[in-house]
C-alpha cells in the first residue's frame, strides 16, 4: 500500500463531469489499497477571472488583499470534489492550506513555504479519508492567519510539497497534455512525449517558459527526492517522470527557503574568444559557431550581448587546448562577413581567465542569490568578466588570478564547508544533445548603458532589482568596453517579467545618477527561444545548429546566453513561433502523432 499525492490541475477540475472523472481515477487508486492526498487547482480558468475582476476595480490592488481573492478559487473546487467523492461513498473531507498547517513567509502573492505540519492529515489518513488540499495556498503562521498564495501555477509546488513533508511513495501531476513534451503541444502539435527527464533538465524548462510545472515544484522533488510524474486526466498513459539523484537528508523546516547554494565550482581550463563590432544580421552567430563545430571544438558559454549601432559583440569560452584553432576560425571569418581586422572589427583572446560557479536547486525565484554572489566578489576586489545564468547555477568568468579568492569569498559568503569542485557533469538519459525547446513570451529586456567598468556595478544593480523582488533572467555584459567621459564603461542588458519591466526601469533610474551610468531602456517586444539537454555537453556544434536553424528563417538574434545545459536565444517577438517551430525541427524532435490539447 503506497501513499500518494496527486494533483489535478484547473482544466481536470474545470466542469462537473470533470470532477466526476476525477473521482473515479481516485476512488480507483483508493480501491487498489492506497491513501491519496489531493490537492486540487482553482476550476477552469477562473484564477484569471478573478484576476480580470480586481483589475476592473484597481490598477494596483493590494497583495494581500489579491491573496484573499485568489484563494477562494481552490476553495470551490475542494469542496466541490470532496462533495463528489462523499456522494460516491468514499469517505474525504476538504482542507485549506491554514487548516492543514502549511507555513509560508509573509509575502503575498508569491510566498514560499517553510513548514507544513502533517498531524491532521495523518489522523484523517488513518480514518480512511481521502483529503482534498486547496492549492497555491497557505498561511504566514499560526497566530495571524494571514492568507497567501504562492504564486501563479503554484498548485504544483503545493502538491510536492506535501508529497516531501508526508515523505509520500510519489507525486502525480495530472494535468491537460499526456506529459512533459518536447515543446508546447499547442503552439507544435507534433510535439513528442517523453518518458522520463532529469530534474535539471525539467528546471531549465519549467523556467524558460514550459508552463507544464511550476519551477518551485521540481526544485522541491530534486531538494527532496521526491519521485514527480505528469500524466493525462483523460487517459491513464504512464506519462512523463522526472528524476532526480539521491540527495542529501534534508529538515522539512524552511523548506522553500534553505540553504540555495550547496557548492562552489571553478574551471581553470578555459579560454576566452571575444568578436568585438561584428554585423547585426542573421547568420553571423551561426556562420561562426558552424565553422567552430566543423573544427570539432566544443564551446561552453556563449554570450552576444545587445547592439549599439549595427553592430555586436560575441564572446565565448573553450578549453585552453582548444583556444589556438577557435581564435584562427574566429579571424578567418572577418573577411567572410565581410570585415576586416583593421576596421572596426577585432578578435581578443584572454588565456588567464577562470570560471566560479554556485550551484544548487534552491535559487529559483530568488533574485538575492545572484545579486549576494556578485557583492560578495565585488567586496573582494573580483572584477566580473562575464556572467552566466542557469536555473541550479551562477557562473562568472574572472582573471585567473583571482581564482582562489574568489573561491574562498563565496565559500564563505554561503556558509559552504564541501570543498570547492571541478564541474561536475550532469546526468544524461539519452544520446540527445537537446531534449526539449521552451518559448517565453512574456519576458521584456532591458539594457543599461554605459555601466562604468569597475568591481560593484554588477553586484549593486542586481542587488536594487533583488531587493525590489524583481528577477533576473539573461545576464550579459558588453565585451566592449567604450571611454566615456574619461570612464572607460560597458554595457549591461538582462531580460525580467514583462509584469516586473517598469518596476525594473523606475528602480534603476532612481540611482542613475548616483551610479553613473547611462540610460535604461526598455523593450518588451521580444521573445526567448531556449533548448535544453543535459546531453549538449560534449556535443559540440549544438549552439550553432539553433542559430543556423534561425538563419535560415531569416531571424536576427538580438541577444545570446548559454549555460551548460541551455542554449536561449532572444528574437523579435512576431519571429517567436516560427523561431520554435524551426528549432524544434531541426533537433529532429517532432513526430508522426499529433497532440491534441482538450479546450
Ligand atoms: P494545469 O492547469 O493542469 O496546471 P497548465 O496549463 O498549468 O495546466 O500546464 C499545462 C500546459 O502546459 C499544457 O496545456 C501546455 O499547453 C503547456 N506546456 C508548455 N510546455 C509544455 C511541454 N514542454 N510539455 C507539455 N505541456 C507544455
Ligand atoms: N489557480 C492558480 C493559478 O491559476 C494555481 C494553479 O492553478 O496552480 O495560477
Ligand atoms: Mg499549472
Amino acid at each position: 500500500m503506497a501513499l500518494i499525492v496527486q494533483k489535478y490541475g484547473g482544466t481536470s477540475v474545470g466542469t462537473v463531469e470533470r470532477i466526476q472523472a476525477v473521482v473515479k481515477r481516485v476512488i480507483h487508486t483508493v480501491q487498489a489499497g492506497n491513501s491519496v492526498v489531493m490537492v486540487v487547482s482553482a476550476m477552469g480558468k477562473s484564477t484569471d477571472g478573478l484576476v480580470k475582476l480586481a483589475s476592473e476595480i484597481s490598477d494596483s490592488p493590494s497583495r494581500r488583499e489579491m491573496d484573499m481573492l485568489l484563494a477562494t478559487g481552490e476553495q470551490v473546487s475542494m469542496a466541490l470534489v470532496s462533495m463528489a467523492l462523499q456522494e460516491a461513498g468514499q469517505p474525504a473531507i476538504s482542507l485549506t492550506g491554514a487548516q492543514v498547517g502549511i507555513i509560508t513567509e509573509a509575502n503575498h502573492t508569491r510566498a514560499r513555504i517553510l513548514n507544513i505540519e502533517t498531524t491532521r492529515l495523518k489522523k484523517h489518513l488513518q480514518e480512511g479519508k481521502v483529503i482534498v488540499v486547496a492549492g497555491f495556498q497557505g498561511v504566514s503562521n499560526t497566530e495571524d492567519l494571514e492568507i497567501t498564495t504562492l504564486g501563479r501555477g503554484g498548485s504544483d509546488t503545493s502538491a510536492v510539497a506535501l508529497a516531501a513533508a508526508l515523505k509520500a511513495d510519489f507525486c502525480e501531476i495530472y494535468t491537460d497534455v499526456p506529459g512533459i513534451l518536447t515543446t508546447d503541444p499547442r503552439l507544435v502539435p507534433e510535439a513528442q512525449l517523453m518518458a522520463e527527464i532529469t530534474s535539471d533538465e525539467m528546471l531549465e524548462l519549467a523556467s524558460l517558459g514550459a508552463k507544464v510545472l511550476h519551477p518551485r515544484a521540481v526544485e522541491i522533488a530534486k531538494n527532496y527526492g521526491v519521485p514527480l510524474v505528469v500524466r493525462s486526466s483523460w487517459t491513464d498513459e504512464p506519462g512523463t517522470w522526472v528524476k532526480s539523484p539521491v540527495p542529501q537528508p534534508r529538515s522539512i523546516e524552511g523548506l522553500e527557503l534553505a540553504r540555495p547554494v550547496d557548492g562552489v565550482e571553478f574551471d581553470l581550463d578555459q579560454a576566452k574568444v571575444a568578436l568585438l563590432r561584428v554585423p547585426d544580421r542573421p547568420g553571423v552567430a551561426s556562420r561562426l559557431f558552424g565553422d567552430i563545430a566543423n573544427n570539432q571544438l566544443d564551446v561552453d558559454l556563449i554570450i552576444q550581448s545587445i547592439h549599439e549601432g549595427n553592430s555586436n559583440d560575441i564572446s565565448f569560452t573553450v578549453t585552453k587546448d582548444s583556444l589556438n584553432r577557435a581564435e584562427s576560425v574566429s579571424s578567418a571569418i572577418l573577411p567572410a562577413l565581410g570585415m576586416s581586422e583593421s576596421e572596426e572589427s577585432s578578435v581578443l583572446v584572454e588565456t588567464a581567465i577562470a570560471k566560479v560557479s554556485i550551484s544548487g536547486a534552491g535559487m529559483i525565484g530568488r533574485p538575492g542569490v545572484a545579486a549576494q554572489m556578485f557583492s560578495a566578489l565585488a567586496d573582494a576586489g573580483v572584477n566580473i568578466q562575464m556572467i552566466s545564468t542557469s536555473e541550479v547555477k551562477v557562473s562568472c568568468v574572472v582573471d585567473a588570478a583571482m581564482c582562489e579568492v574568489a573561491i574562498a569569498t563565496l565559500q564563505k559568503q554561503f556558509e559552504l564547508t564541501t570543498a570547492p569542485v571541478s564541474p561536475t557533469k550532469p546526468t544524461v538519459l539519452d544520446d540527445k544533445p537537446v531534449r526539449g525547446v521552451a518559448l517565453d513570451l512574456k519576458q521584456a529586456r532591458l539594457a543599461i548603458r554605459h555601466v562604468p567598468d569597475r568591481p560593484g556595478m554588477a553586484a549593486g544593480i542586481f542587488k536594487l532589482l533583488a531587493d525590489n523582488t524583481i528577477s533576473v533572467d539573461m545576464i550579459i555584459q558588453s565585451q566592449r568596453c567604450r571611454n566615456v567621459n574619461d570612464t572607460m564603461t560597458r554595457d549591461i542588458a538582462f531580460t525580467v517579467a514583462q509584469m516586473d519591466a517598469e518596476a525594473a526601469r523606475k528602480v534603476l533610474e532612481g540611482v542613475q545618477a548616483s551610479m553613473g551610468f547611462g540610460e535604461v531602456v526598455v523593450d518588451d517586444s521580444i521573445a526567448k527561444v531556449s533548448i535544453v539537454g543535459s546531453g549538449m555537453i560534449g556535443h559540440p556544434g549544438t549552439a550553432a545548429k539553433m542559430f543556423d536553424a534561425l538563419f535560415k528563417e531569416g531571424i536576427n538574434i538580438q541577444m545570446i546566453a548559454t549555460s551548460e545545459i541551455k542554449v536561449s536565444c532572444l528574437v523579435a517577438d512576431a519571429d517567436a513561433i516560427k523561431a520554435l517551430k524551426a528549432v524544434h525541427e531541426a533537433f529532429q524532435l517532432s513526430g508522426k502523432t499529433l497532440t491534441k490539447v482538450p479546450a
